[in-house]
């Protein structure tokens, strides 16, 4: 079953992103780029966690995946042999009442007639392919045959790199190379946020097996990136595995998984897992005349490798992560007045800001000063937020909306004024449950690395 849309909910998550820095529309003041996102302060520190994260578990944490970076202008013959050129687009068609381009596989449906979701017109056209990759011109004459595109994913400079990077970092089967980048789509309907646009991040990672090692991979890793967005704070049970039906797969592939997300918009994919066979080098070995097989040496047999690939959107696992942290709850202040409370409930590792200190008085110099201590000591290991002004009450609410897991602050105690036995400690506050406790701070560094890594 599809959850409810919640607009209402959506609604609320942008409007935050836009209030506290997380995400503004690209080229804003002048009406905005359709398609396109801004990251502010808070945003790109989240997309970087997530990126690091991934990077982490899937490359430095393993012995068979090695990185790469491609450029993002690719010749056209690459993506000519892929088959992109050729096939890589949406169906379209054109509303004839208020001229809107759309998307034929998206449209509404009233009573079994298809209607255009502007203006409600139900006299659209046929459906006809429109490309959806972005092509430039390359150097300064204007020749038809100097065009290259922007990628439209970053697995094919994979592929292509595949001889280079097997001769460099001597890897054998079964092994990886991963990327993380940028990948552009000129989308019919960009929409639903950062969800679809025009241009975005991917992470990927091609990893090459043995023929008969294919199915049994393609578990392996639809296993491992379930396990990966756990271990980034979205929950099992608001995840969901799509066996892509046979007649929604790429011909070539004998298996692919969708990773699908419950956004407030419905049900969508997060991520694909295919088990791709051997066609993408097959075609860059026969469109390049290079070859891009494997030499076994135990069973000195030449073959090109197959390939299962996990690829996720850098953008919708931050979207995936902003809706799922998104909380509003009724609290009661000392006084015994009630208000909501914005929480951006962000596992701790993902958190743009880990921790945020506040001197309790701004004017006291002896406080402010042992904030700024505490600064420098964290500062080398995590994303720190210093905060000397106004009631402390409101500066925990500012870092509440922002989802930043603890808050210290540096009062009369820690300077040993109220009782020498907490001169040292500090206040520390946890965003959820809002507790406080006296701690150290002698021990903070370690105890804080132990609950954002
Ligand atoms: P969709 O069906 O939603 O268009 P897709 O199946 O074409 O996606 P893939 O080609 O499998 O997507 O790309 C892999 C991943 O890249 C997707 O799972 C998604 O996370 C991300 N991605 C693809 N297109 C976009 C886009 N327009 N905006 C943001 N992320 C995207």
């Amino acid at each position: 079953m599809n959850s409810k849309p919640d607009s209402q909910r959506m609604e609320k998550i942008v409007s935050l992103c836009k209030r506290r820095g997380f995400i503004f529309q690209s080229s804003e003041i002048y009406g905005g780029l359709n398609g396109c996102w801004d990251y502010g302060p808070l945003g790109v520190e989240l997309k970087r966690n997530v990126k690091d994260y991934w990077w982490r578990v899937m490359v430095r944490e393993r012995d068979d995946v090695v990185g790469m970076d491609g450029s993002i202008l690719t010749h056209r013959a690459v993506l000519k042999a892929s088959g992109h050129e050729d096939t890589f687009s949406d169906p379209m068609v054109d509303c004839r009442t208020c001229k809107a381009r759309l998307r034929a596989d998206q449209l509404p449906e009233k009573n079994g007639v298809k209607q255009c979701p502007n203006c409600g017109g139900k006299d659209l056209t046929e459906a006809r392919p429109f490309n959806l990759m972005f092509s430039t011109q390359m150097g300064a004459s204007a020749n038809p045959d100097a065009i290259a595109y922007l990628r439209p994913e970053t697995a094919q400079s994979i592929f292509v790199q595949f001889k280079n990077v097997l001769d460099t970092a001597r890897k054998k089967l079964p092994f990886g190379i991963a990327q993380i980048g940028k990948a552009f789509r000129n989308e019919i309907n960009p929409r639903n946020f950062i969800f679809r646009s025009r241009e975005f991040e991917q992470m990927e990672l091609e990893y090459f097996c043995r023929p008969e090692q294919g199915m049994e991979l393609l578990e392996y890793w639809k296993e491992e990136r379930l396990k990966f967005y756990e271990n980034i704070g979205i929950p099992r049970d608001k995840l969901h595995v799509l066996t892509v039906p046979d007649a929604d797969r790429a011909f070539y592939s004998k298996g692919t998984y969708d990773i699908e997300y419950d956004f407030p918009f419905g049900r969508q994919e997060l991520e694909g897992v295919a088990y791709r066979t051997d066609y993408d080098l097959k075609q860059h070995q026969e469109a390049s005349g290079k070859p891009l097989d494997y030499f076994d040496e135990e069973t000195k047999q030449r073959f090109i490798p197959h390939v299962v690939e996990p690829s996720a959107g850098v953008d919708r696992t931050v979207l995936a992560l902003l809706c799922n942290a998104y909380d509003e709850e009724t609290v009661t202040d000392e006084k015994g007045k009630s208000e909501t409370r914005i929480v951006m409930r962000f596992h701790p590792r993902m958190a743009p800001v880990k921790v945020g200190v506040f001197p309790l008085l701004k004017n006291n110099e002896q406080l402010v000063s042992k904030a700024r201590e505490i600064v420098a000591t964290l500062r080398p290991h995590m994303n720190v937020f210093y905060d000397e002004t106004g009631a402390i009450g409101r500066r925990y609410r500012r870092q509440d909306e922002a989802g930043t897991p603890f808050g210290l602050t540096i009062d009369f105690e820690t300077l040993g004024e109220k009782d020498a036995a907490l001169l040292g400690t500090v206040t520390l506050r946890e965003r959820d449950s809002m507790k406080q406790e006296r701690v150290k701070i002698s021990d903070l560094l370690p105890m804080l690395l132990a609950r954002i890594t």
